[in-house]
Order: structure tokens, then C-alpha cells, then sequence
């Protein structure tokens, strides 16, 4: 037996490492695992190039509880250690990992979450454990080694009667960490790190019907059918799938294998994906895995299943910030890469250059396949349109690239159901909707109800009203404003519809000079004027006679105001609504008014309308609003 220690220079790192992720204790058995996992694989390398001349079998990785001993097992059938490599990767090299990773990060442990996912290797088992044993037998034709280390530097070594290949870790669970003898919580982890690794990993038994076993089926004499029992066996409890969907190709998927893996991945979610992106790159990093677009509504916010972050198959976090745009977070999915650097700190994630590599990487891709998707089945694409409108527009908003690659499928509804590319809206607006000045004027509106009148009024000129209900739309359509040339876009409560789009042709006014100012005066005293601009316009005259619209800029800003952004624009925020009304002099009911005897009737006509003017609006409420209806009840007496 050998006794010594294993670095004279450091007193005693155990404390320290078990201080040192005070919160993230659970790793120790991603940890060994992982070294499990690579054992193995390294075994079935050596084998298949001729190096180990063993059988590799179907090795399995378990896990077990001994509640009694206190104790666990982590047992594999991979390569195993000769004496002479215990001393050597233990005592020596996963030791001085180990003492230089905490020295590296001791002091920015709390930085992020990210520290600590990967590093501190082998001797994270002394987080959780008093004691620990590794008993193993190398494949090599060498004696099986019994390496103990009980948390003080000093650590024996002595030979073992193991006669199997492999490594078998024993941990002597802590006081304090007796939380790692239950089975639920074992599970948990198992569950949460190791669910998609690439050796399967048995942590118990279950029952299970015997395949070859086909249950007779018997008839009394009175006809009545009975089945005998499925006869059950006991078979190794499995926990992981080593062959998730993200390490086959593409060629090898069929859809159904795509949505399995989705519910495999997020057990709790019913919905179907709407669709998905295969990543797959090995040039000039590595990097797998699969996207899925949710079905999403309205809302920025909502986001509980996240994308998870795998190396090498091992989970890692779901905290992809830095790594996938974030207009792609609210994705799900899977995304492996040995190629992104794990213990580092947030900030140098982003600033990292393979980072950003990949990123940019994802972004291409991900409207790569939104163009395949627009190009091969459209109707199917339109009708998917509400549902991910939300990431391509705020993608449009963030990315550059995005916006770019968008024009080829990002879409614009009308309130009809139509969908138009730009480039197909462009060509079929211009010569309708260009006003005096040679600009396309876009009309929109952001709730086909609430904006009826209005809609009705732009459709009755030929004109297309865009359905862009999306809480970000006026960042967007600011953004296609300044990129885009020569066009704008104009909400159609804006303003009146013949001033939304200004054309050449001008009405002639009924009323003579007199009548305006009068007309002027009279709505003066009634109209509020910290509320309402009065606008006259000669129109029609079987438009309507009272408008009430928002200035576009106004609206718009306001509105930017309220989703971020639009920096120093603060005054709009905080200014009063204000609204224009706008007074059809050729309408009949404005003759009316002018004609009517006595003052007291035409002020009550006049706020009539404007009520009704309100109304339509959906800006008369309260008080002004029982008044309305009273008033309304007293005229058709
Ligand atoms: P890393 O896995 O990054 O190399 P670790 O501290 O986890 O660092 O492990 C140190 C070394 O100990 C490994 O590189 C390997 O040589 C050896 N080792 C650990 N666990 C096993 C095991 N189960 N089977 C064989 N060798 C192992
Ligand atoms: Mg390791």
C-alpha cells in the first residue's frame, strides 16, 4: 500500500472546494459521469482502431444508492486505470485542474451562472462527500487499484481484487449532504444533466411486460373470454436516450421524429411545434442541434420552456443569452457545441470571437429556413404567419442580417387575409395609394374593430389596409421608413382619408365666407379645445360630417414610448391625448346646423356629433357617456 500526499503545497483544498459552489453542489455527479461517459468512449475508440484488444460489449454506466452504507456508486465498464494512472491523472493532473480552477475563479464565483458548468472535474465529489474510493481495473492486463482519499490531502493507494474493467467511484455522502441518498433527488439530476448522454446510464430496475411472453386467452362455457396476467420481468432501469433526434441527420428524421423529440425535451408542453430548424455545422465550428418555433401570441414576455445548452451531450444550462440572438431566445430546442467555452464568465462569452461566429451562424439559418419554409409550402407558412410574427419582426428590429434575409418572407396581412411579401405590396399599392408628392402611403391599422369606420372609409377609395396588430409595429414600421424609399406608413385613424393619402384633386367648399366663420365660432364654444384641434375640410359630402383621428407622429411615439425604445422621447409619454377633429363643410348635417334657428339647438347638435364622433372612437366613456345616451333618448322623443 502507498500513502502520501497528494500536493504539499496547498494545505487543504477540500474545504475549499466544497465552500466554493455553495449552490451548485449537484454538478459532482454530472461531473463524474461525464468522466464515466468519456472512459467509455475511449475505450470503444481504442478498440475499434486495434489498440485495446477487448471486447466492448454494450457497456452501461450505473448509478445506486446504499441508503445504509451512506454511500455512492458510480460504476462503469469503460477503460479503467492502472495503479501508475491513478497516481498520475488523480493524484497529479485532475488535481492541479482542480487546484488551478478554483484558484482561478474563486473570487468570481458569484459572477454568473456559467462558472463552475465545467471545470472543477474529478474532485467536485468532495463537495458532497466525506470520503471517496475509486476502484478500477484498466483494460490493460494489469492489477485492479483502491485508491482512498478522505478529504484531507493524504490519499492511499493499495491494489483491489476488482476483476471487471472499469472505474467504480464510491462516495461517502457528507452530513450535510445526505439530500444525495434519495432516489427522487438522484433521479432529478439524472434527469436534468445526463438525459441525453451517450452511454446508457441504469439507476435501478423496473417491471416490465416480458416481450416474448404472449398472454392466452381462454373461453368459459358460457362464452365469456378471460386473459390470463402478462407475465412481468425485471429489466434495467435506463434513464437517458444516448441517440437524441439533434446527433442523427436530418435525412434520417421524419417529422414525427422531430415532435417526439420536442415532447421528450419539454414533457410538460402538449402543444405542437410549428416547425423546426436542424443546425448543423463542423466547419469552422462545431456546433448541432434543433431549433423549434412555439406557437407564440402577443406576448414578448411569455417564455418557460428555454433552449438548452448541451456539450457533447451533456446539459450545461438553459441560459443561452450571448450565445443564440436574443430575438431567438424565445425559440426552444437544443444546441450542442464542444466549441463554446463553458467556465468562463458571461461577458467574455460575448466578446469571444467563436461566439460570435456562431451566433451569426444561427441567425443565417434560422432565415434560411423561414425562406425554404415561405418558398416551398406559402399557405402553409400564412397560416403560421400570427404566430411567429412576433421573433421575425423583433429579428427585423435587432439584426441587421435578419432584416436583410427577411424581405424574402417576413409578411404583411390586410385586413382582407391576404399576405403580401413588401416587394408584392410595393408593386400593388403604387399606383392607388401615391400621393401628390410621389410617396407610397401604407395604410394600417392596429385593430380592425375599434377602426372599422375608418377602414371602411380607406376601402371605399380602393385603398389595402394592413392588418399590424404586433406590440412592436411602430418600431417596425419606423424601421421600414428609414430603409425603405420613398414610402410611409399612416394609421387609419390618422387622419381623414383624403388627407392620409393627398392626391391632386381638390373640393370646392358649400359654405361662402360668412358661413365658415360662423361655422368657426360656433365650434369654438362648444368644442373643448384642450382635447380637440378643429380641423374644417371641404369633402365629400357624403363622407362623414364629424372625424375624430391621432396624428400618425403623435400615436406612433407615444407608442415606441410604451415598448422601449425611442430614446429621449420622453415628452410624448407624458403628453395630454390630444385629438383632431375634423368637420366636413359639404355635409348635409353641417348645413343643418348652420341653419337651425336657435343657438341652444345648434350647440346641441354639435356635441351631439361630436358624441358620435367619440363614439366611433371608442373615447366616450363615463359620465359624458350617460349624458350622450340621455340626451340621445330626449331627441327621438
Ligand atoms: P477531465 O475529465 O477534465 O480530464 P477530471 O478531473 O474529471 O478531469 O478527471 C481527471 C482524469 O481522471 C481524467 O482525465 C481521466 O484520465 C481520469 N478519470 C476520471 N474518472 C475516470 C473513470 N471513470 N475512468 C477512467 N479514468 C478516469
Ligand atoms: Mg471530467
Amino acid at each position: 500500500m502507498t500513502k502520501g500526499n497528494i500536493n504539499v503545497s496547498v494545505e487543504n483544498i477540500f474545504p475549499l472546494i466544497k465552500k466554493f459552489l455553495y449552490s451548485d453542489h449537484e454538478i459532482f455527479l454530472r461531473e463524474l459521469i461525464s468522466n464515466a461517459t468519456d472512459a467509455t468512449l475511449k475505450l470503444k475508440h481504442l478498440t475499434s482502431i486495434g489498440d485495446a484488444k477487448v471486447e466492448y460489449g454494450n457497456p452501461k454506466i450505473e448509478v445506486k444508492i446504499d441508503k445504509e452504507g451512506k454511500k455512492l456508486h458510480i460504476i462503469d465498464q469503460g477503460l479503467g486505470m492502472t495503479s501508475d494512472e491513478v497516481e498520475k491523472y488523480i493524484n497529479q493532473v485532475a488535481f492541479s485542474g482542480a487546484e488551478e480552477f478554483l484558484d482561478k475563479y474563486k473570487d468570481s464565483a458569484k459572477d454568473s451562472g456559467i462558472i463552475g458548468h465545467f471545470g472543477l472535474g474529478f474532485y467536485s465529489a468532495f463537495m458532497v462527500a466525506e470520503k471517496v474510493e475509486i476502484i478500477t481495473k484498466s483494460f490493460k492486463d494489469e492489477p485492479a487499484a483502491h485508491w482512498t482519499c478522505d478529504g484531507s490531502p493524504e490519499f492511499t493507494l493499495e491494489a483491489s481484487d476488482k476483476t471487471e474493467r472499469g472505474t467504480e467511484i464510491i462516495l461517502h455522502i457528507a452530513e450535510d449532504s445526505t439530500e444525495f441518498l434519495k432516489e427522487n433527488r438522484i433521479k432529478e439530476l439524472l434527469l436534468k444533466y445526463n438525459k441525453f448522454m451517450p452511454i446508457p446510464i441504469k439507476f435501478g430496475t423496473k417491471e416490465v411486460n416480458d416481450p416474448d411472453f404472449t398472454p392466452k386467452t381462454t373461453k368459459d362455457k358460457d362464452g365469456k373470454e378471460t386473459t390470463e396476467p402478462h407475465k412481468q420481468i425485471t429489466v434495467d432501469n435506463i434513464i437517458n436516450n444516448p441517440n437524441p433526434a439533434w446527433t442523427k441527420q436530418p435525412a434520417d428524421l421524419k417529422e414525427e421524429d422531430y415532435k417526439g423529440f420536442y415532447h421528450e425535451l419539454y414533457p410538460m408542453q402538449f402543444e405542437e411545434p410549428l416547425f423546426n430548424i436542424h443546425l448543423n455545422v463542423d466547419y469552422p465550428f462545431n456546433l448541432t442541434g434543433i431549433l423549434y418555433f412555439p406557437k407564440m401570441g402577443q406576448d414578448l414576455n411569455i417564455q418557460k420552456d428555454k433552449i438548452q445548452l448541451y456539450q457533447n451531450q451533456v446539459y450545461v444550462t438553459d441560459n443561452v443569452e450571448g450565445i443564440v440572438p436574443e430575438f431567438l431566445t424565445m425559440l426552444r430546442g437544443v444546441i450542442d457545441s464542444p466549441d463554446i467555452p463553458l467556465n468562463v464568465s458571461r461577458s467574455y462569452l460575448q466578446a469571444d470571437g467563436a461566439v460570435k461566429k456562431i451566433s451569426s451562424y444561427i441567425t443565417r439559418k434560422v432565415a434560411d429556413k423561414l425562406k425554404s419554409l415561405f418558398n416551398n409550402n406559402r399557405e402553409d407558412f400564412e397560416a403560421k404567419w400570427n404566430d411567429i410574427k412576433i421573433v421575425i419582426e423583433y429579428g427585423m428590429l435587432s439584426e441587421d442580417k435578419f432584416f436583410e434575409k427577411a424581405d424574402a418572407f417576413a409578411l404583411y396581412p390586410t385586413v382582407d387575409g391576404k399576405y403580401f411579401t413588401y416587394e408584392e405590396l410595393f408593386n400593388k399599392l403604387k399606383a392607388n395609394q401615391t400621393d401628390k408628392d410621389g410617396k407610397l402611403v401604407i395604410l394600417y391599422t392596429s385593430d380592425k374593430d375599434a377602426q372599422h369606420s375608418y377602414i371602411e372609409s380607406a376601402k371605399a377609395k380602393g385603398y389595402e389596409v394592413l392588418l399590424l396588430d404586433s406590440p412592436i409595429v411602430s418600431h417596425l414600421i419606423q424601421k421600414l421608413e428609414s430603409t425603405k424609399e420613398n414610402v410611409t406608413f399612416a394609421r387609419v385613424d390618422g387622419d381623414h382619408v383624403n388627407n392620409l393619402i393627398k392626391k391632386d384633386e381638390t373640393t370646392i367648399s358649400k359654405l361662402d365666407e360668412d358661413q365658415t366663420k360662423a361655422l368657426d365660432e360656433l365650434l369654438k364654444e362648444v368644442i373643448p379645445s384642450e382635447k380637440f384641434m378643429v380641423q374644417l375640410e371641404a369633402m365629400d359630402s357624403n363622407e362623414s360630417p364629424f372625424t375624430i383621428t391621432q396624428p400618425e407622429f403623435m400615436r406612433r411615439m407615444k407608442e415606441m414610448q410604451a415598448t422601449g425604445g425611442g430614446g429621449g422621447m420622453n415628452m410624448f409619454g407624458s403628453m395630454p391625448e390630444m385629438y383632431n377633429l375634423v368637420v366636413n363643410t359639404n355635409s348635409e348635417l353641417v348645413s343643418e346646423i348652420l341653419n337651425t334657428k336657435t343657438k341652444k339647438k345648434q350647440e346641441r347638435l354639435v356635441t351631439q356629433s361630436l358624441d358620435l364622433a367619440r363614439l366611433s372612437q371608442g373615447l366616450l366613456k363615463g359620465e359624458e357617456l350617460t349624458n350622450f345616451i340621455k340626451r340621445s333618448y330626449e331627441m327621438i322623443k
